[in-house]
């Protein structure tokens, strides 16, 4: 018996893990890149600063069994993540919060505004800026009005092409605005980074005798669905296939493209030991990138006298790119759907992941997918 994983991200790495420990099987993964991890990939840049090669990423959870999986192979850096924002060279705590506020308004209006907000929401509370914009009080409108024209609207545009309304508003969401003083950005109370990185982590998920990891390989060369039948090597497949890879590019884009953004990054590496003050400054006004990360900020590598940082641009993306965001909004959900009628008749295809799945997930959600979906196919 062998399961097959497509894919060496999160999602698949996770996957082969428990169906090794739950089965007697064997476990292949395919992986077309030349490494594992997925966009969590992370190594060592020439200056000897390592650098996470697809964008910054924080683990954080309030999952305990996502955490204590993850945990069983490696060690955290601890980190509270803090962003801040350069509103014209101005530098505000994001989410925005009480602190942000004053520093943009001034104590004395801020001390008003704040008022408003505590009697609107309560303290304490975590508030969407779609739900703020829809305030009739003269102190939060306008606040709402700066917010939205200084934090979210142009980022927003940058990232995703898209006006904040235009989005799916759970995805707004998950940048509030907060009425309090707290400036972590998350408030998970697991926070941090894997203490020898994401790549050694998701290298040790894969190392067991049963899990056999074939890189540079792309699936699509091997698996073909064809109805409800998949193929391996042109030969009906009957073992399962757990598959993270995009879906409308296994069906040969038959119902037409599923809208990605891209990125492109510029790393540079300057010759002084810290760059900016914390590990992510969004650019929400000016500048075509959408931020900047100071990787020695978020892995706490200690490395005087050099630091590597990453400027990001969003685009959307093309056939040659690499997806890295699905894109929440109502039209790619409908077709994501009907792709999905269509993959649900191959009983053993299974998807999973953020492509598979055409979901903006995090890391955790994904390692939870990951353990419930081995499970599940474990007692198939
Ligand atoms: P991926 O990581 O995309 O892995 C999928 C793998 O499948 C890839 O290696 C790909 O090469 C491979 N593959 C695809 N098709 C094929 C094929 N046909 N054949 C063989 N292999 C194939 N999450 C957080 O929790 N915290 C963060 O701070 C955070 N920051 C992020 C920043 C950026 C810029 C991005 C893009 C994402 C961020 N995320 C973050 C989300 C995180 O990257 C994802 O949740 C996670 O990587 C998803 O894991 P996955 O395995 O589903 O997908
Ligand atoms: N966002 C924004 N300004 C910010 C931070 C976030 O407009 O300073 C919006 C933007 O649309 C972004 C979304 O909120 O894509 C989610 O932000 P998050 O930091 O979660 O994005 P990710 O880290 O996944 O790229």
């Amino acid at each position: 018996m062998r399961y097959w994983v497509v894919g060496a991200g999160p999602a698949g790495c996770t996957v082969a893990r428990e169906l090794a420990e739950s089965t007697d099987a064997e476990v292949t993964v395919l992986e077309r890149r030349p490494h594992v991890a997925g966009n969590t990939y992370d190594a060592p840049d020439a200056a000897g600063v390592m650098t996470h090669r697809y964008g910054p990423h924080i683990f954080h959870t309030y999952d305990q069994e996502a955490y204590a999986f993850l945990s069983r192979f490696t060690a955290w850096y601890p980190l509270r993540h803090r962003v801040l924002a350069n509103v014209h060279g101005k530098l505000l705590p994001v989410p925005f919060n009480l602190v942000s506020l004053r520093m943009a308004f001034g104590n004395l209006k801020a001390a008003r505004m704040e008022r408003a907000l505590r009697d609107a929401f309560g303290d304490g509370t975590r508030v969407a800026i779609l739900d703020l914009r829809e305030r009739e009080e003269p102190e939060l409108r306008e606040l709402a009005a700066y917010v939205y024209e200084n934090i979210f609207r142009t980022y927003t545009l940058k990232q995703w092409g898209l006006a904040p309304d235009a989005l799916d508003p759970a995805a707004m969401a998950r940048v509030p605005v907060v009425v309090g003083e707290d400036c972590g950005y998350f408030q998970d109370p697991y926070q941090g980074v894997p203490a020898d990185g994401y790549t050694a982590l998701f290298t040790r998920l894969l190392d067991h005798p049963r899990i056999h990891v074939e890189l540079n390989v792309d699936a699509r060369e091997r698996f073909r669905l064809e109805g409800e039948t998949l193929t391996l090597d042109d030969e009906p497949c009957r073992e399962p296939v757990i598959y993270t890879g995009a879906l409308d590019e296994l069906m040969g884009f038959r119902l037409g493209q599923l809208p990605y953004r891209t990125l492109d990054f510029t790393f540079e590496t300057h010759p002084t030991d810290g760059y900016q003050p914390v590990g992510v400054v969004n650019y929400t006004v000016d500048e075509a990138f959408t931020r900047i990360t100071e990787f020695k900020k978020l892995t706490g590598q200690k490395l005087p006298g050099v630091t590597t940082i990453a400027k990001e641009y969003s685009r959307a993306c093309g056939a040659q790119d690499t997806p890295f965001y699905p894109i929440p909004d109502e039209k790619s959900a409908a077709r994501y759907a009907a792709y999905r009628r269509e993959a649900d008749r191959c009983p053993n295809l299974i998807l999973l992941g953020r492509l598979a799945e055409y979901r903006y997930y995090n890391i955790d959600t994904i390692v939870s997918h990951a353990l419930e979906a081995g499970r599940l196919a474990a007692y198939r």
